[in-house]
C-alpha cells in the first residue's frame, strides 16, 4: 500500500492499551501495518528498517525495549545505552509514525512464565556462546508481535541467526506475519553499525575492523573461484591473526537456511564472525555471493 504521511512527528506510547488503539485506528484507515523492533540507541542501520517499513506499509511502529530476558548475568543490560529522546527525534526524522516503549514490569508482569524456544538453529553460532539469548529473543517478539499484530516485521541481517530463528518461529507457531530480513549498513570503513560501538575505544574500533575485514577477504576469495571452505575459513583467520588483541569466538560458513557449516560453498552460502574487543562483543556476516564494500 503506498504510503501516505501527513505527519512528521513521531506519536509515543508507554502501554500496550495505547498501542493498539493506535495500530486499530491506522488498520480502520486501511492501512498496512509495519513493525522494526529495537532496543534503542538508534542509529542508521535501524532507520534503514524504517524507511523499509515506510516504503512497503501504511503505518509503521518501531518498538524500544532492551530486553532483560536476552542478556544473561555478567553481559551488559545494565550498561546497554538508553537515548529515549534521542531516539525519538531520530524516529521522527525518519517518519516513524509510532513509537512503543513499554516499560519492563508491563512487559513481564509479575509471575511471568510462559517462553518461546526454536530448537535446533538455537544451537550454534551465538546460541553456543550465548544459551539463554534466543529464548529470549523468541519471547519478547512474539510478545510484540502480539501486542502490535502487524502485517510486516522488519529485521536487519546485521543479526542473521535472529532473523533466521525468527522466521522458523514465525513458520512454526502459524503467526500471520511476514519476516522480512534487510542489508546490513555499514560504517564507511566497513565496520558494521551497532549500538554496542559506543562502548568501543579508537583503538578497539580500528581492532574492530578484523571482522568485516575477514569477510571482506572471504567474499573476495570468493569471488576469485574458491568454492573451498575450509581455504576460506584459514584466510578469515589470518586477518584475526593480525589483531591479537581481538579475542575470536567464532567464524564459520553455513548454509543460509540449517545455519550448519558447509565444506564446500556458493553465493548464498554466510560468512559469520564474532569476537570480543575489551569486554565489547562484536558479530558481523557476509553472504559470499554479494559485493562487499572496499
Ligand atoms: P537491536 O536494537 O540491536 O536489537 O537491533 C534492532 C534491529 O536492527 C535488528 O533487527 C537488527 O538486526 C537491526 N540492525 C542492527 N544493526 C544493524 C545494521 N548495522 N544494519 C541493518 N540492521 C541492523
Amino acid at each position: 500500500m503506498p504510503n501516505n504521511h501527513s505527519s512528521p512527528v513521531t506519536r509515543m506510547a508507554g502501554s500496550v492499551a495505547e498501542l493498539r488503539l493506535a495500530a486499530q485506528t491506522a488498520r480502520a484507515a486501511g492501512k498496512s501495518i509495519g513493525v522494526v523492533p529495537t532496543m534503542g540507541a538508534l542509529h542508521a542501520g535501524h532507520l534503514s528498517l524504517v524507511e523499509a517499513s515506510r516504503r512497503e506499509c501504511g503505518f509503521t511502529v518501531v518498538t524500544i525495549f532492551v530486553n532483560p530476558l536476552q542478556f544473561a548475568q555478567g553481559e551488559d543490560l545494565d550498561q546497554y545505552p538508553r537515548e529515549q529522546e534521542e531516539d525519538l527525534r531520530k524516529l521522527a526524522g525518519a517518519g516513524a509514525d509510532l513509537a512503543f516503549t513499554p516499560a519492563d514490569e508491563d512487559v513481564y508482569p509479575e509471575g511471568f512464565s510462559t517462553f518461546v524456544e526454536v530448537t535446533g538453529l538455537t544451537n550454534v553460532l551465538e546460541g553456543r556462546t550465548r544459551p539463554e539469548h534466543f529464548r529470549g529473543v523468541t519471547t519478547i517478539v512474539l510478545k510484540l508481535f502480539n501486542m502490535v499484530q502487524p502485517d510486516v516485521a522488519y529485521f536487519g541481517q546485521k543479526d542473521f541467526q535472529q532473523a533466521r530463528v525468527i522466521r522458523r518461529m514465525a513458520l512454526d507457531l502459524n503467526v500471520p506475519i511476514e519476516i522480512r530480513m534487510q542489508p546490513i549498513i555499514r560504517d564507511a570503513d566497513g565496520l558494521a553499525l551497532s549500538s554496542r560501538n559506543a562502548y568501543l575505544s579508537a583503538d578497539q574500533r580500528r581492532q574492530g575492523l578484523a571482522l568485516s575485514g575477514s569477510l571482506r577477504a572471504a567474499t573476495q576469495m570468493f569471488a576469485t573461484g574458491e568454492t573451498n571452505a575450509a581455504a576460506i575459513l584459514d584466510c578469515m583467520r589470518e586477518v584475526f591473526q593480525a589483531v591479537p588483541e581481538i579475542e575470536m569466538d567464532y567464524l564459520a560458513l553455513v548454509d543460509p537456511d540449517s545455519l550448519l557449516a558447509v565444506s564446500e560453498v556458493d553465493a548464498d552460502v554466510v560468512a559469520l564472525v564474532a569476537a570480543k574487543v575489551g569486554d565489547v562483543r562484536l558479530i558481523d556476516n557476509a553472504r559470499l555471493g554479494d559485493a562487499f564494500p572496499s
